[in-house]
């Protein structure tokens, strides 16, 4: 029988946790105190401590949020950062927002994150810093990584906006660069009723200047030391997302179950190859992302069989047409080029039912065996 199975249904976990989502708003509507404040400062201590790093500084988007670590590092032009092509929009978007130049480099096909050999053979003497994504809920390989870059003397920055919650040998996606940035865009593992980011550090010099910058670079109103942007934490989504904190653990284990639930069964399925975990890591699968052979046949198929499931991403960043001045070209980059046309993101949150979960592996099955 046919089923309709959503990629994402945020009304499920909503029905669990209204009341104490009414209750929290409620305080924050009785206060009027909408724009930063102590309900922003309880969140952005919140999710320091659970990164443990000494600072969180909440601002108004996770693409703000390595905007402005990038920005508190005086990244600008003539500057290189290394980051992936095969990501989302953004990571590339704040280097060259700055006038800085990307460097996109190819991924490890069996994880979909940055290669550290492709890093290794891209750092110049105008590299600043590596931009790293840990992408679909997976932690890149940080050791290499973060050995390459004291090595050069370069920064390490986490764009960590889809793995809130992730370990890396133990640690917690964010905390191991110099910067690690956070989206609570609403598809996020922690997703607010709106956008959302912040930028955690546990360096007090660079916290305090982020927190200048998301204010028009100033200490004293009025008073502006740098330009800074005007980004910041709403006060209504910091309550949101203090409620929806406790509860991240207990929805990734969840979500890890379905993947491996998934695993199990999409492994005995010819042409489909399920995600890889790399060794030392722990996911929170933001996304489950098969490869599959005839991949936008398979996909217009689950379409009709009222499966939602989604192409992350189907252009690699270096073939985007607003980055044509940087001179990629189709072929430039074989991996990322590959994943963009091989991949497909399956349902997989946290409130996903068995039955579902069945009769999307049984249409799966059905389409690759015809
Ligand atoms: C979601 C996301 C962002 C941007 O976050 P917004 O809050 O939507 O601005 C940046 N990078 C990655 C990898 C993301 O998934």
């Amino acid at each position: 029988m046919k089923k309709n199975v959503k990629l994402l249904d945020l009304v499920r976990q909503y029905g669990g946790i209204r009341d104490e989502i009414a209750a929290a708003i409620g305080e924050v509507m009785d206060s009027q105190y909408f724009i930063l404040g102590p309900k922003v400062e309880k969140f952005e201590e919140a999710v320091a401590s659970y990164c443990g790093t000494g600072h969180g500084i909440g601002t108004a988007s996770g693409t703000d949020a390595i905007l402005l670590a990038l920005m508190a590092l005086e990244i600008g032009p003539g500057d290189e950062v290394i980051t992936t092509p095969y990501t989302f929009f953004s990571t590339v978007s704040s280097i060259t927002r700055l006038g800085a130049t990307p460097v996109m480099v190819d991924i490890d096909p069996a994880t979909f994150n940055i290669s550290p050999e492709r890093i290794e053979e891209a750092v110049t003497e105008r590299t600043r810093a590596i931009l790293v994504v840990h992408l679909f809920g997976q932690t890149a390989e940080m050791d290499t990584i973060t050995k390459i870059a004291e090595s050069k003397g370069i920064h390490v920055v986490e764009d960590a906006c889809q793995s809130i919650g992730a370990l890396y040998r133990g640690r917690q996606a964010g905390s191991m660069g110099i910067a690690g940035c956070f989206s609570f865009f609403p598809s996020k593992n922690l997703g607010g009723f709106g956008d959302g980011g912040m930028v955690v550090t546990s360096d007090a010099e660079l916290a305090a200047r982020i927190r200048m910058l998301r204010v028009h670079g100033g200490k004293e109103r009025y008073y502006h030391d740098v330009v800074g942007i005007n980004s910041r934490l709403d006060a209504l989504q910091a309550a949101v997302l203090l409620v929806k904190l406790r509860y991240l653990d207990g929805w990734s284990a969840r979500r890890r179950g379905n993947a491996e639930y998934y695993d199990g069964r999409l492994s005995l399925v010819g042409g489909i190859e399920p995600p890889a975990v790399a060794e030392g890591c722990v996911s929170i699968y933001n996304q489950y992302v098969i490869r599959a052979r005839d991949r936008d046949g398979l996909k217009a198929f689950l379409a009709g069989e009222g499966i939602g499931c989604e192409v992350y991403y189907p252009v690699p960043l270096h073939l985007q047409r607003c980055f044509s001045f940087l001179g990629g070209r189709k072929g430039d980059l074989p991996e990322s080029e590959r994943a963009a046309e091989e991949t497909l993101a399956l349902p997989v949150y946290p409130e996903l039912e068995r039955e579902e979960q069945d009769y999307v592996i049984d249409r799966i099955t059905a389409f690759m065996s015809r």
